[in-house]
Formats: structure tokens, C-alpha cells, sequence
């Protein structure tokens, strides 16, 4: 029987034009129906030197369906190459052409030679979501354009980590990545936002490992790349937020990394110093506050699900309710993550639900005893419910209707400190 998705928190795979978007002057060509673009760009923050308004699609109609579409694809990339100045193409198909048979990947093959790198990622709806379609982007950057390279940078590393725009905080998520990579002496290499791009994908090859922080989203990419290029990979699988997670996650990239131990101690204690001195002089805020409660509840992807989990427990001693992971995790990636969610300080251990349908999610939060103010950090379909039960309730994740991010982060030290911030100023404005 057919089920019906309350709330769904992911877009379709074609949603991974957000992807592209996010990699600077690079240009999604759609070969979609026309309404795909517009139903899939509804996220903040998403203008700039190319919009979703102007990414050129084929636009295919009922004649398409019959007779095929791949002419008008051709036509598109052709013209597209003429008049957008871009650095690089990456034609995403939906589902119609997909369904009706088009063969979108020789007609890319035609422009092999052409002056920018056209290259072609299969997003069609059906196949997956947003998630599954920002490794194909990245797939298809791999595969279709990178060579591998004899050359090697010592020191130089691919940093993956946040799906662009999927989630708010990825722009300065990513820089806190770069930050802290740096002060070990890295050299850290990303491809997504201000000044990075076709520059900094060209150098891909040549980094000496790949550094995947997220719990499953990228580690086909950093597979494929070990295959293609032989470079290695350390796959971090929890984004650190707060110092325990961040003075853990140095030391493990410093170990892969070879930097020497005191090099990274002397790191970790600066960054420590500073975090615990902030912390110590709002300890009476901590302590004293009658109104967040010790027991919380996540929602969302299992990124941000399982660094805020841990951020809660080990540096604030909060005591988890149920968790849900709601981005559809591949199945043979959950028992996994389940195990990371019961890796906490103190002996806790988090229940976790893989769980995609709102109404359930809500249903278990109102029947669960918080003892007390529920603390739920969350999409905004999370607010209402937690509101109802007179609780406190925080948007990190997506959907995110009340605040805007240009690029604020959690990622790190400091970005602890800001989810602290966030987190304490719903409290102290309670009862204002
Ligand atoms: S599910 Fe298919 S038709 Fe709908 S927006 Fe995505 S690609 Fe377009």
C-alpha cells in the first residue's frame, strides 16, 4: 500500500544543483522538466554570480517524452557554453529524461573537447535524494574531468565535509574545518565557496589524503577518489563541535597527518584554554537556569544529529532523549552511526531512530517524559510541536525558516560556543 511521508526533510537528487551552485563560477544545465528548478530553489541565500532563476534547462515537454530529448540537451550545453561565462558545466538530469531513455551522458561526451569542462551527473528524483545527488556531483567531477596526478603536495589536504545549502551553517562550517587543519600545519583544500572552485578542484589529485568529516554522505566519493588517484582517506564520521569532539578530532587527523604530538597538544591547549575560560564564566548560567532541562531531543540528518548529540552530552552534560536521523541513511551505513550515537562521555549512550516520517517523530516527542522543559534542536516543523509542550526549541537544522546565515558555523571550538550562545539565549528570553 501506498505510505504517505509527513514532512519530508530532504529535497529530490536533482536538488544537488545546490551542490554545484556552491562550487564558485561553476553552472548547472538542467535537463528537466521547467518546474523542477523552481520547486527545488527555495533556500535562502541561494542568488549570486549565477541563480537558480538563470541556470539554462531544456525545459523538456510532452514532445520530448515521445521523440526524446537529448537535441534540445545538445542545443542547451552549445548555447550555454557561448553566452554564460562559467569555469566549469555540469549537466544534472531529472527524472523525465531519465524515465523516457535519454542517453545525457554521449551527449556530453561531445564536448569533450570543448574550451571548460562540461561533465554529466544522473539526479533524476526517482534515483535518490539530495544527499545521493551531491555524490554524484562530486562523482562526476572525478570521474569525468580529474586525471590522476604523479604529482603529490606534501601536506596538502581534500577536505569533504556539509551537503552546500542543505545545510545553512556549510560555508563556515567548511572555513572552521580549513582554520584548524591549518594550525597543524596543513594545507587544507576545499572546493566550495568564495574564492576556491575550478582551482582548487584541479588540485584535488594531488592532495596527500582525503579528510571526510560526515557519517556517510561522501565516503563513495573519498572510495573512488582512493581508486582513481590512490590517495588515501580518513573518514571522520562526526562533525566536531565544542573541545572534547574538536581536541579528539586534531589528534586523529594529526596522527593520520604524521604532524608531531606536541605541535598538535600545543594546538588543542590554546583553542582549550580559551573555550574554558568562556565556559567558566558563564557556569553560573549553566548551573543556576531553571529552564534547560537535561534531557534532549536532535532532529536531523545524521551529521548534524550525531555531532550535536555528542556536543550536548560531553560539554554541557545534558542526558539524550530519543534521537532521529531523518536524511534517509543508506541502510548499511546505520548500525554504523547507531554505534557512534552510544560513544559519549560518562558512559551515556543515545537511542537513536532512522526515521524520515515528521508525524512519527512528533508522536514519540510528545509521548516521551522530559521531566521538565523539553530541549528540542531541530527543523522548523519541530518548532510547533515543542512549543505545544512548552518547551525550548532551536532551528539548526533543515528546513530553517527563522534566522538568516550568511556564514555563521558550529563546526570547532568556537563554533561550539555559538550553538552554546544560541542555545542559552532561547533560555535567558524565556520569560522576557
Ligand atoms: S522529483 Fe523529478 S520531476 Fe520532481 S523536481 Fe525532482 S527531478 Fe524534477
Amino acid at each position: 500500500m501506498a505510505k504517505l511521508l509527513d514532512k519530508q526533510r530532504y529535497k529530490c537528487a536533482l536538488g544537488a544543483m545546490q551542490t554545484v551552485q556552491a562550487i564558485d563560477r561553476a553552472l548547472p544545465i538542467l535537463h528537466s522538466g521547467p518546474g523542477c528548478a523552481q520547486k527545488l530553489s527555495e533556500s535562502t541565500g541561494s542568488s549570486g554570480y549565477f541563480s537558480p532563476n538563470i541556470f539554462p534547462c531544456t525545459s523538456i515537454n510532452e514532445k520530448d517524452v515521445v521523440f526524446g530529448g537529448v537535441k534540445k540537451l545538445d542545443s542547451t550545453i552549445e548555447n550555454a557554453l557561448k553566452v554564460i561565462d562559467a569555469d566549469l558545466y555540469v549537466v544534472l538530469t531529472g527524472c523525465i529524461p531519465e524515465i523516457v531513455g535519454d542517453d545525457s551522458g554521449e551527449v556530453v561526451s561531445r564536448y569533450e573537447d570543448a574550451e571548460k569542462p562540461v561533465v554529466y551527473a544522473p539526479t533524476a528524483g526517482f534515483k535518490g535524494n539530495n544527499y545521493k545527488g551531491h555524490e554524484q556531483v562530486v562523482d562526476a567531477i572525478v570521474d569525468q574531468y580529474l586525471k590522476k596526478s604523479d604529482k603529490k603536495q606534501k601536506g596538502l589536504i581534500n577536505i569533504w565535509a556539509d551537503v552546500p545549502y542543505q545545510d545553512l551553517f556549510w560555508l563556515g562550517n567548511l572555513r572552521q574545518l580549513e582554520k584548524l587543519i591549518a594550525e597543524l600545519g596543513l594545507t587544507p583544500n576545499t572546493i566550495f565557496g568564495y574564492k576556491r572552485g575550478i582551482e582548487n578542484i584541479n588540485k584535488i589529485p594531488e592532495a596527500e589524503f582525503n579528510l571526510l568529516v560526515s557519517p556517510w554522505v561522501g565516503l563513495n566519493n573519498v572510495k573512488k577518489m582512493e581508486k582513481k588517484f590512490g590517495t588515501p582517506y580518513l573518514h571522520y564520521p562526526n562533525l566536531p563541535i565544542g573541545a572534547t569532539e574538536t581536541s579528539k578530532f586534531l589528534r586523529e587527523v594529526g596522527k593520520f597527518a604524521g604532524v608531531p604530538e606536541e605541535k598538535v597538544e600545543a594546538v588543542i591547549k590554546e583553542h582549550e584554554d580559551y573555550y574554558y575560560y568562556l565556559i567558566s564564566r558563564y557556569a553560573d548560567l549553566f548551573l543556576e537556569n531553571r529552564v534547560i532541562n537535561k534531557q534532549f531531543t536532535v532532529v536531523a540528518d545524521a551529521q548534524y544529529s550525531l555531532a550535536v548529540t555528542k556536543f550536548l552530552v560531553n560539554d554541557l552534560g545534558l542526558i539524550p532523549a530519543k534521537q532521529f536521523v531523518v536524511d534517509d541513511t543508506p541502510k548499511n551505513h546505520r548500525d554504523r552511526i547507531a554505534e557512534e550515537f552510544k560513544k559519549l562521555n560518562f558512559g551515556i549512550e543515545a537511542e537513536v531512530s532512522f526515521e524520515t516520517d515528521g508525524y512519527k517523530i512528533h508522536e514519540e516527542i510528545k509521548g516521551h517524559d522530559y521531566h521538565g522543559y523539553p530541549l528540542v534542536l531541530g527543523g522548523y516543523y519541530e518548532k510547533e510541536v515543542t512549543e505545544n509542550l512548552k518547551g525550548n526549541f532551536l532551528n539548526i537544522s533543515w528546513p530553517v525558516q527563522d534566522k538568516v546565515v550568511f556564514d555563521n558555523f558550529y563546526a570547532g571550538y568556537e563554533g561550539g560556543i555559538r550553538l552554546i550562545e544560541d542555545i542559552y539565549t532561547i533560555a535567558v528570553s524565556r520569560f522576557n
